[in-house]
């Protein structure tokens, strides 16, 4: 009898293979980094088929630690690293050149060149995204114009493109599966997110092939099979990691946020059946949907420098000996005494955009001490997931009452206590913080019959922890101000007004 869901989590430093019982707890996990290659300092790129491997290695170790049999995996979900860009030839299944990694800036300036070309509405309203190197439709383009040979191919209908979800699939499938699911596709600036198809009008701007394009498919979809150690076992669950965690964390209802505070931080809004519109510079995007639903929107804005700030503080000041120690350092005093930082490091991101903006450090007194910049650092990740949060309200029209929290920052009790109180709601963090894998293995599950429903996803994994606003009004707008003055003297600084 099939008793447990295998979930292949494909990140952007490792892979992770991690078993699930019928509670959805995790009974077995293994985890493999890769190689980050940097040619060029804005260059970053992955050997995809390392990154096979390696998650190869991860479901064999993850299967050899539990002593769990192929046999006992009744399905597969699989969720991923979102806008990284493969493009292989399906004769050999070697790809013609590294994945070019989300976080890539290489493409700039043909974006600049779609801008110029005046198709900045025409994306936002097809795609629901801003013209950004980010997302993945100017990385094929790139490899087509600058890799020999690959032009001709594409063509000639040789070459495949896909996210690392579809290159997975092809691979575990031995080529039989060429296909992803709604929430990948909607990061590659390709697709209609309205008419939920691939856009030829912007296929064609950017000379890409249509028969490069993998088919398209809700996240909780049987995509065919995936042969592991000579079992066959069914692939019913696709998504990218964003939209996986918001699953895994039981937003299922339009108003239903949370936020990964990762490296950066990533804040997702489920809004229903309804495509929002962003005045305030964030994206539009699909949620996870199954075989048979209506499909779900979400809003989307990121915080650049999230835990980042915490490893500046460790890696550059030296003012903690790990990221876990600011917690502590940060309790040894009762405020920030009016210190502000502003971590602009790569630019200030949503709803303010200036991409020349640098950080700054403000209010600093004789009395200033390293545990109030510890603090005030702390204390940057939740005003400027704060800032996202205002600009969704304005989007969507839904009062926020409450977010669900995940990621390795959230484990800082001190944070999640601080964005309760600056952004007047309640924050739940999730015993289980595993929230990406653990969304892949519900969509997967539902859509395979292991888990009956939504429903029934609700009564697993059921602890949060709970932080409820503490402060007062007056001080929240107090401490609010402050803040703005803060971003207020940022901008100044990086206009060299
Ligand atoms: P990613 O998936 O982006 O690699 P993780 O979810 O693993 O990120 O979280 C790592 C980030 O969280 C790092 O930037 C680190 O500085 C930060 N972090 C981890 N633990 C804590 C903590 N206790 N307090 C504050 N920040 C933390």
């Amino acid at each position: 009898m099939p008793e447990y869901i295998l979930t292949l989590d494909e990140g952007t430093t490792s892979t992770r293979a991690i078993i699930f019982d019928k509670n959805g707890n995790s009974v077995s996990v293994a985890q493999y980094e890769f190689t980050q290659i940097y040619p060029r300092p804005t260059f970053v790129e992955h050997d995809a088929l390392e990154i096979y491997s390696s998650q190869v290695k991860s479901i064999t170790d993850a299967l050899k630690n539990a002593d769990i049999s192929p046999k006992s995996i009744k399905a597969i979900g699989i969720t991923n690293q979102r806008e990284t860009t493969v493009v292989w030839d399906k004769n050999t299944g070697i790809p013609v050149y590294n994945a070019i990694v989300w976080q890539c800036r290489r493409t700039a300036d043909i974006c600049e060149d779609l801008v110029k070309k005046g198709l900045s509405d025409y994306v936002t309203a097809t795609t629901g995204l801003k013209i950004d190197a980010y997302f993945s439709a100017t990385k094929i383009k790139w490899i087509l114009d600058n890799v020999k040979g690959a032009r001709e191919k594409a063509e000639k209908g040789d070459l495949l493109f896909g996210t690392i979800d579809t290159f997975l699939m092809w691979k575990l499938s031995n080529g039989k599966i060429h296909a992803t699911d709604y929430t990948n596709a909607s990061r590659t600036m390709l697709f209609d997110i309205h008419k939920l198809t691939w856009d030829k009008k912007l296929l064609d701007e950017l000379s890409i092939p249509m028969s490069m394009l993998p088919c398209v498919y809700p996240s909780g979809h049987y995509f065919g099979d995936a042969e592991i150690l000579g079992e066959k076992i069914p692939i019913c669950g696709v998504a990218g990691d964003q939209q996986s965690a918001l699953f895994g964390q039981k937003c299922y209802n339009a108003g239903d946020i949370k936020n990964t505070y990762g490296t950066g931080c990533f804040l997702l809004m489920n809004t229903g059946e309804k495509a929002a519109v962003s005045k305030n510079g964030l994206v539009t995007t699909l949620g996870a949907t199954l075989d048979g639903e209506k499909q779900n929107y979400v809003l989307e804005g990121s915080v650049f420098i999230g835990g980042a700030v915490i490893q500046w503080l460790r890696d550059e000041l030296c003012l903690i000996k790990s990221a876990k120690e600011s917690e502590s350092a940060a309790r040894q005093v009762e405020d920030t005494a009016g210190v502000y930082i502003v971590p602009a490091f790569s630019g200030l991101g949503a709803p303010y955009w200036d991409m020349y903006a640098t950080g700054t450090m403000v209010g600093l007194t004789r009395g200033s001490n390293k545990n109030h910049i510890i603090r005030a650092a702390l204390e940057s990740i939740a005003y400027q997931t704060n800032d996202l949060i205002s600009a969704m309200k304005a989007d969507s029209g839904i009062d926020i009452t409450s977010l669900k929290a995940d990621g390795g920052a959230a484990r800082n009790s001190l944070l999640m206590q601080f964005q309760a109180d600056i952004s007047k709601l309640e924050v739940l963090v999730p015993s289980d913080s595993e929230a990406t894998a653990l969304g892949a293995c519900f969509i997967a599950g539902i859509t395979c019959g292991f888990f009956k429903d939504r429903e029934h996803t609700l009564n697993l994994n059921g602890d949060y922890k709970s932080f409820k606003p503490q402060i007062k009004g007056a001080k929240r707008e107090e401490l609010l101000k402050g803040w703005q003055k803060a971003i207020k003297s940022t901008k100044v600084f990086s206009k060299g007004e």
